[in-house]
């Protein structure tokens, strides 16, 4: 094969959550050739789950809402014109005698590059669909996965089914505008943290261990829930205007972790400098671990920036330990100059 008819990138990202977009730009400013892939049709990885919901931790920005978190992101990874592909399941790798990975979509699409950044996160999630005979039918009403506006549960009665820290999140921000809030849970102990449990229990009205066991409509609307107690099996009937089920999620990685990289049981093992078991494949993100690993949005942004630096070094051993710093970057140059003369 011709190397020189190939298109062939300096680094390629696979994942476009924070990690993958802030290293999509952070590569940028070391003037690397970009190309950044997502399995899903818009950036924003995992962040995309939570949209409506306020994030407080991400230094400098806080409290924003996450949708326009995942905004303010995308447009800084795109800032040096990466090429982005949307919409492609990398499921496998080779490497040529030219050191050149060949990544390979799904559909069969072929990606080339000198390096590999993986950022694939917690996978491409796929929620937990209520396991109830018809539940597929309210989807489109009030049958809800994520929620995008809270305002919609205003003076409604709300169930919502589940026991972990979205669940619990999503009953204590209703429970301030809903008429009623019940929430469902097929253990007694809820797995969402403590503080959240306890005021969930003060202020809404939580019925464990039941699980749903029928939805009741008329059309395409859910008007009654039956509920079934896990231990007895009494079943008890509640009208509802709303539903919200909060099962958690699918993990598919699509081949990434069978491609024989070090692993442990949170991630796929990196050393300090972010650089996997294989030479010229790295990590970051929720992705990959070592022993202080952060799962934050600032512990992405921090691995990203060490990842890009030793992906560099990687291609050129004389560059420097990192880029220069953007206050005195000539990659801005240009760009400061425009925005100073607005
Ligand atoms: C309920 C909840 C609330 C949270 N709230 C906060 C918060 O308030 N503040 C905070 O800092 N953190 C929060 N987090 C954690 C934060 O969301 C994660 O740390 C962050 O999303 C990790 O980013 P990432 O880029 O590593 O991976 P992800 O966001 O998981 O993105 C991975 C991307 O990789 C893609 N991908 C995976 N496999 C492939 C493949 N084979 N081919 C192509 N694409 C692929 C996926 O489609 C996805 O887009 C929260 C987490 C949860 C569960």
């Amino acid at each position: 094969m011709n190397t020189e008819q190939l298109d062939i990138y300096d680094i390629t990202i696979v994942g476009g959550g924070p990690a993958g977009m802030y290293a999509a730009f952070y590569s940028g400013m070391r003037a690397m050739r970009t190309k950044l892939i997502d399995a899903k049709e818009e950036l924003g990885g995992f962040m995309r789950t939570y949209p409506e919901k306020l994030v407080w931790d991400v230094g400098g920005v806080g409290p924003i809402r996450c949708e326009k978190l995942i905004d303010i992101l995308e447009l800084q990874a795109k800032t040096f014109d990466p090429t982005l592909v949307l919409g492609q399941e990398i499921a496998h790798l080779e490497r040529r005698d030219d050191q050149i990975f060949v990544l390979t979509a799904k559909t069969g699409e072929r990606h080339y590059t000198r390096t590999l950044l993986l950022c694939a996160g917690r996978g491409m999630t796929q929620v937990q669909k209520l396991d109830v005979e018809g539940a597929n039918r309210y989807e489109l009403t009030n049958l809800h996965y994520t929620i995008t506006d809270l305002s919609r549960f205003k003076d409604k009665r709300v169930l919502i089914s589940g026991g972990g820290d979205s669940a619990v999140d999503w009953a204590n921000e209703i429970v301030k505008l809903a008429k009623q809030v019940i929430v469902v849970h097929r253990r007694n102990e809820f797995t969402a943290h403590e503080l959240p449990v306890a005021q969930m229990k003060a202020s809404a009205e939580v019925m464990t261990p039941y699980r749903i066991s029928r939805l009741h409509g008329a059309g395409d609307q859910i008007k009654s829930v039956v509920l079934e107690h896990s231990d007895t099996g009494a079943i008890e009937q509640i009208e509802v205007d709303e539903v919200i089920v909060s099962h958690g999620f699918d993990r598919d990685f699509g081949g990434l972790l069978k491609w024989g990289l070090d692993k442990e049981d949170y991630g796929v093992s990196v050393d300090p400098r972010m650089r996997t078991s294989m030479p010229g494949i790295f990590g970051a993100g929720d992705f990959i671990t070592y022993g202080s690993k952060v799962r934050l949005i600032a512990g992405a942004f921090n691995d990203a920036v060490l990842a890009v630096n030793s992906a560099k070094l990687y291609l050129d051993p004389a560059a420097s330990d990192m880029a220069g710093v953007s206050s005195h970057n000539d990659r801005f140059f240009e760009k400061n100059k425009a925005i100073i003369h607005q």
